[in-house]
């Protein structure tokens, strides 16, 4: 199906295709396990030896429907669901690191994202080094160690909103034989597809746009199957090397380039669990049915709200890719065409204290921890997601005190501005 269909026709009808009599929607087979006539075909599927559903831990068939259609808008050759973007993000670096690897990962990504590779990874001997995303080629590939098994960033940045330079980075991790590894959940594969730009794995949080309204935490991790694990076999032992836990199975030799998807599954999740929910899976699902019609209308709201915002002179500054002379209107062009995403960033004159006034004026904007929703939402960082840090530390981590990060909805952007215009005023 993702050869000959279009992305909006994937967004619908990717996934699930019913045989006769079978139900027209994808349904949540709501079960723990399945079952089977004789022994013999269960053992065998423990083997790997056939594919078949034997408990959801592993494998469910509406996860699954849910991953193809998410493999299809990416055009990847698999995907895994995960019960959290924090989870796809663990998983898709534990699936080629272990003790002693390490992996170099641009700064500018989502805080969550940053305490699970700085601090929680580190604890479990997977060291990471961060590097500015926009330095030169040279200067990056120094962080490069014999033990580097990959390199990771984000398409735009949460909550700095930087675009990454995809084909950059997939040039700097390829020659040093290791997979790039990109965060796509802010763009959306509607908007940018970082396989076409050299990615090599891709992680989603599906609890944003994907979803789309607020409902299910969620995560995916996506492969390509472009890259050559068994031209680096010694880096990659995991993939290359039998594994004892299925009798010295050799993932490369049994799945080609379904190896690193089916290692995921098949060892990781089978081994530390995070399964999505099928019921979370469904609701993903009927997210997914109109994220082509959604991304459009965010994408549209942002470019109107961020041109108003930068005509009003109470406004000290605005941060947003669509808007032409910001730092990274080119890349964004060159990667988004279409549009990139409805989160913006701005900070009012007066600072910190303004900003919040602001934000508690604001009557349609909900104050929120959560982006990309249906619903306009909006957060102060200094104050919320990062308010253990003193202002020093929030400059060094490029979160201005002042910065408001407003995710915008696919209201009437008219309605939107007008509950901006109140605050602003009040
Ligand atoms: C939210 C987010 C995550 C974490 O996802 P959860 O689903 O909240 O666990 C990871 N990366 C990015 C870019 C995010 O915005």
């Amino acid at each position: 199906m993702a050869k000959q269909f279009k992305r909006e026709t994937l967004c619908v009808q990717a996934g699930w295709t019913p045989k006769k009599g079978e139900p027209r929607v994808l349904p949540i087979y709501q079960s723990t396990t399945f079952k089977y006539d004789t022994s013999e075909q269960m053992a065998r599927l423990f083997d790997l030896e056939d594919s078949g559903y034997f408990y959801t831990r592993l494998q469910n068939p509406t996860n699954d429907a849910v991953a193809a259609k998410i493999a299809a808008l990416e055009g990847g050759v698999a995907a895994m669901l995960t019960s959290s973007g924090q989870a796809a993000n663990f998983y898709a670096i534990f699936n080629i690191c272990q003790a002693g690897d390490h992996f170099v990962c641009s700064s500018t990504i989502y805080g969550g994202t940053f305490n699970l590779f700085g601090v929680t990874m580190k604890k479990l001997g997977i060291d990471v080094t961060f590097i500015n995303p926009d330095a030169p080629e040279e200067e990056i590939s120094t962080a490069f160690r014999p033990n580097t098994k990959a390199l990771f960033g984000e398409t735009i940045s949460n909550p700095t909103l930087d675009v990454l330079d995809i084909e950059k980075f997939a040039r700097i991790a390829h020659s040093h034989g290791v997979p790039l590894i990109v965060d796509n959940t802010f763009p959306t594969p509607i908007n940018c597809r970082p396989f076409e730009w050299g990615a090599d794995i891709v992680v989603h949080s599906t609890s944003k746009y994907m979803d789309g309204h607020a409902t299910s935490v969620g995560g995916a991790v996506v492969d390509s199957g472009n890259f050559d694990w068994d031209a680096y076999a010694d880096k990659f032992p995991g993939l290359c090397t039998p594994d004892d836990s299925y009798h010295g199975l050799i993932y490369t030799k049994a799945f080609g380039k379904l190896a690193y998807i089916t290692k995921a599954t098949a060892q990781l999740m089978r081994d530390l669990g995070s399964i999505q929910s099928p019921q979370n899976a469904f609701l993903l699902n009927l997210g997914l049915e109109t994220l082509h019609l959604r991304m459009p209308q965010h994408c549209g709201n942002a470019q109107k709200v961020t041109e108003y915002l930068s005509k009003n002179d109470k406004v000290a500054w605005v941060n947003y890719c669509g808007l032409p002379g910001n730092k990274y209107y080119e890349l964004a062009q060159k990667y988004m065409p279409n549009g990139s995403c409805g989160v913006i960033s701005f900070g009012l004159k007066g600072g910190r204290e303004v900003s919040i006034k602001f934000m508690d004026s604001l009557k349609l904007a909900a104050i929120v921890t959560h982006v990309a929703d249906a619903r306009t939402c909006v957060l102060h960082p200094a104050s919320h997601t990062h308010r253990q840090l003193s202002d020093e530390q929030l400059l060094e981590a490029d979160i201005r005190p002042d910065l408001i990060r407003f995710s915008v909805g696919i209201e009437n952007a008219d309605d939107i501005i007008a509950d901006i215009e109140q605050a602003l005023n009040a």
